[in-house]
This record gives structure tokens, sequence and C-alpha cells, in this order.
């Protein structure tokens, strides 16, 4: 039987900065409660302007030596920073499922997806072997790249390591000093790796915490000395970070939210289809921002809508599915379900109140998946994020229908199709306006080293997180053109040895 019971000693979140782990008893905190019970699981410090001057000062004075270490040096930190989070994986993934509410078995799929990360930024020095080309005759031009300095990123809830190891590693192997804001709802996990990279031999200095909420965020982005910010989190601050941090000359690329449609034609394997459906808009308690959120049925595909709500009706909730975060994001949900049904929806599957096998779980955070039929693409619940395992049916006569509802979205993350037609599948890839396209897979998240990033409002900003994309973000290249001096006949060396000789 699964084990569902979690160490729930009080943590208390420190900041970190120059390599030293931060008491800060002066500061206001937060009390953090897990999603699962409602029990108090830690506190958290909520830093102000003071504390960002000081860890971005000890920052700025720790990256100068870690970006005169040779590529392979980093990497090599990072991979013994990845060896110590295998060791450590059983804490590590109690850490983000008892923050977060995810099930572990997902706290363990977003955990592997950030070590797939690792990996990638490792790879880079087999990855920048510049060519150097003779651009005329005798003159060279050659790569070399550059870290930027201090850069930080500033982290969501709903992945407590994952989204943080988009970024670290990548940021660190070209050779900056990286700071993270970790979400305020989830900052445990981050004090973990935060340890885990000083164990691994980083420099003091070149990874710190600083926890708060949004003076904080602003405070970095207005400091002199930072000089890029990856953000990634809901539409409204995505675009207020990227707009502050691009008006003061940051380099910032801001990925925001989501609300992704699944494309189903009647020609589709039902099965596939609906275990695809049922897991994108279930997975992680539909709080991901590769959900599926609308399903679009193509013609009469009753068939794969009823398979898709027999498999909805037997999710064990705090087994199959987790938790949602907090108690107003919870409301949120609640009540965008109770607006599309007054609005002339139908409810084919109503998970509210449903509830969990978790101890305590009625002091704890719980909806079930549901699922909303007959909406039209201007109601909320087509519209909004609700970011909840929240299904909305919509019915179109045609593909090119389809894909134009799907298009009109604000959000351009993420679009599925499920058929068994090539030409389905590939009108669908060439016509969608969204950045990441799944064809028969209901949660297309690329696989390093393509890259991860969405289009629209889901990004501002130019390129990627992740692949090389994240790579290119995280530093400059210079551009280096060399020539010599012929070497003469009979020319001696300062030591008066000849180097050519003339018969
Ligand atoms: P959020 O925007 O509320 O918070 C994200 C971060 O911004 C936190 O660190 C928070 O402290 C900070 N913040 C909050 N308000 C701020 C403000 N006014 N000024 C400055 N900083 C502020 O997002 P969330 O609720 O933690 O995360 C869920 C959202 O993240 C969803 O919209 C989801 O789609 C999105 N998300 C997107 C991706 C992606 O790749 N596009 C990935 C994961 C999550």
């Amino acid at each position: 039987m699964t084990d569902l019971s979690f160490n729930t000693t009080v943590q208390q979140c420190r900041n970190l900065s120059g390599g030293v782990w931060h008491e800060d008893t002066h500061l206001p905190k937060r009390d953090i409660f897990s999603p699962y019970n409602g029990k108090m699981i830690g506190r958290v410090p909520l830093s102000g302007a003071d504390e960002v001057s000081r860890t971005v000062a000890a920052a700025a004075e720790a990256w100068p030596a870690w970006a005169q270490t040779s590529a392979r040096q980093r990497a090599e930190v990072l991979a013994r920073f990845k060896a110590l989070m295998i060791e450590n994986m059983a804490r590590l993934v109690d850490s983000v499922a008892i923050e977060s509410g995810k099930t572990r078995v997902e706290a363990e799929a977003g955990l592997q997806k950030g070590m797939e990360i690792i990996d990638f930024a490792i790879s880079l020095p087999n990855l920048d072997t510049w060519d150097s080309s003779e651009v005329s005759q005798g003159v060279h031009c050659q790569f070399r790249r550059e870290s930027l300095g201090v850069v930080v990123g500033i982290t969501p809830f709903n992945f407590p390591a994952m989204v943080p190891l988009w970024m670290i590693p990548l940021a660190l192997v070209v050779g900056n000093a990286f700071v993270l804001k970790p979400s305020e709802k989830v900052p445990l996990t981050s004090q973990i790796l935060g340890q885990l990279l000083m164990d691994a031999g980083l420099p003091q200095g070149v990874f710190s915490i600083i926890n708060g909420e949004a003076p904080v965020v602003n405070a970095l982005l207005a400091h002199p000395d930072v000089k890029a910010a990856a953000f990634v989190g809901s539409t409204a601050v995505a675009s207020h970070v990227y707009r502050t941090g691009t008006s003061l000359h940051k380099r910032v690329l801001a990925l925001g939210g989501a609300k992704n449609h699944i494309i189903v034609t009647p020609d589709c394997e039902p099965t596939l289809t609906a275990k695809g459906i049922l897991s994108s808009f279930t997975g992680c308690a539909g709080q991901r921002c590769m959900a599926a959120s609308v399903l679009i049925a193509v013609g009469n595909i009753d068939h794969v809508i009823e398979k898709v709500v027999e498999l909805a009706k037997k999710q064990c909730l705090g087994r199959d599915m987790g938790a949602i975060i907090d108690s107003s994001s919870l409301k949120r949900i609640e009540t965008a379900v109770a607006n599309a049904e007054s609005q002339g929806a139908k409810i084919l599957l109503d998970g509210r109140g449903r509830k969990s096998v978790v101890q305590d779980s009625e002091k704890g955070c719980w909806i079930g998946p549901t699922i909303i039929d007959h909406a039209n693409a201007k109601m909320e619940c087509a519209q909004m994020e609700i970011f909840g395992p929240v299904l909305t049916i919509i019915r179109a006569s045609g593909l090119e229908e389809a894909v134009q509802i799907s298009n009109a979205s604000p959000y351009g993350n993420a679009a599925s199709v499920f058929t068994t037609r090539g030409d389905i599948g590939q009108y669908v890839a060439q016509n969608s306006n969204s950045g990441m396209i799944g064809i028969n897979i209901g949660v297309p998240v690329p696989r390093e080293p393509f890259s991860f990033g969405g289009t629209k409002q889901s990004r501002f900003g130019h390129g990627d997180i992740t692949g090389k994309s994240g790579l290119d973000f995280w530093s400059d290249l210079k551009k280096i053109t060399t020539t010599w001096p012929a070497l003469q006949a009979n020319q001696s060396t300062q030591s008066g040895q000849f180097l050519l000789h003339t018969t």
C-alpha cells in the first residue's frame, strides 16, 4: 500500500548568501501549510531591500573567480550536484510533495526532468567546441561564450524543484553567479537544493537564495548589478517583470500562464486518446502550464468523452491525484465551475467536495476531476486559466474551426491533437500558433535538447528557457578575430634560437 505519511516537522527557511545561511530573525515570516492536510510545515522570511543588497553584493564578489574557471570545471561541480540529488532523492521527493501537494510520483517526475537539464548543462564543454574559420587570408574568427555576472531566477509554486532547475544548471555552467527567489508558497525544497550545491563544491556566493514576495522581486530587478532575470509564473506578473526589467536594460525572459487545447478527431485511437486526455488535465491536479484545459471535439467523439469520464471517476485523490496549493486557489476553481454551470454549460463530472484518502485531508485543499461539456469559446471556463483539474469541452464542426478556436487564445504554450491520420496531425502542427505541439501526446513537454517555451502571452522575451536557447539567454557570445604576423626566415627569438633556417 502507498505510504501517504510525511514527516511534518516545521522547517525554518533561511536566506543563503556568500555561502552562509542567514537566520534573519528580524524579518517578518510567512507560515507554510501543506496542501495535503493544512498542517503547518514551515516558516519563510519575507526579505526586503537590505537582504537583496547583501545577496547581490556577495554574488557580485563571487562571480569573477567562478567566471574564470573552465566550463569543464563548472560542469564537474554540477555532475557532483546531480549525484547528491540522486543520493537525497527520497528527501527531495517528500519535500516537493508535502509543500506543493503533488503525489510522490509527480514530485519525482519533476525532479527527474530537472536532472535532465543538469545533464544538458554538463554537456556544454562538448557542445561549445566552436570551429574557427579563416574568414580572409590569414584572418580567423572564433566564438567565446562569456557569462553575464549576477543573474536571478524567480519561480512559481507549482514545481518547487523543476522550474528552478530549468535555470540553475544553465546559468551556472556558463559562469554566472545565480540568485534564486523561490515561490514564497513552496520555499522548502530550494533549501535542500542550496545545501546540495554547496556540498558539491560550488564556491561560496555563486548560488544564493533570497526568500520573499513581490518587493524582493522588484528590488532584484532594480539592482544595478543584476544583469539578467528569468521568470516563470502567471501572465500578469510575467508581463510586469518583463516590462520592469527591460525598462532598466536587463535581459529578461518571462514565462507566463497557459490555456492549452486538445483537439480530438473521430478517427483517433479511443483508449490512447482517453488516457492522454485524462493524464493531461488531472496530472499535478491541473496545476501545470502544460495541462490540457480545453478539449475541442471535432465532430462526434462521444465514445471518447464517455471513456474520459469513466477513467476520471476512478481517480483516487491522494494516490492518483494531488491537492490544490491553497484554499484561495480551491475557491477560484470551484467558482469557475459554478459560473460555467450558471452560464449554461453542462457539468458531466463534478469533483467539488470529493474526499481524499490522505489522513486529515478535510483540512487540506482537494477537488476531483471535473468535466464541463457544451461550453462555447466565449465562456469564462473556456478562456480563463483555471489551474485546476477541470476540463472544458467545446464542440467544433471541423478541424479548421478547432484550430481557430485554439489560436484565438491569448496564451500560446501548448496544443495537442489526437488522430490516427498523418494529414490531420500535420495540419495542426503547421497551423497552431502555440509553442509546443503534441501529436497523440497530451502533455507535449519537449525533452532535452529540445527546448521549452511557448508563444504569445505565455512567454515575454525571445527564445526558450531550456536547451541551447537557455544557454544563449544566460551568456553572451564574444567574437574574436585574429591574425598573426608571418614568421620571417632567419628571425631569431629572444633566446637567440633561429626558428626558420634558410640554406
Ligand atoms: P505567480 O505569478 O503568482 O508567482 C510567481 C513568482 O512571482 C513568485 O515567486 C512570486 O513571489 C512572484 N510574484 C507574485 N506577485 C508578484 C508581483 N506582483 N510582483 C513581482 N513578483 C511577484 O505564479 P504562481 O501562482 O506561483 O504560479 C502559477 C502560474 O505559473 C500559472 O499561471 C502557470 O501557468 C504559470 N507557470 C508557467 C510555466 C511556463 O512554463 N509558462 C511553468 C510553470 C508555471
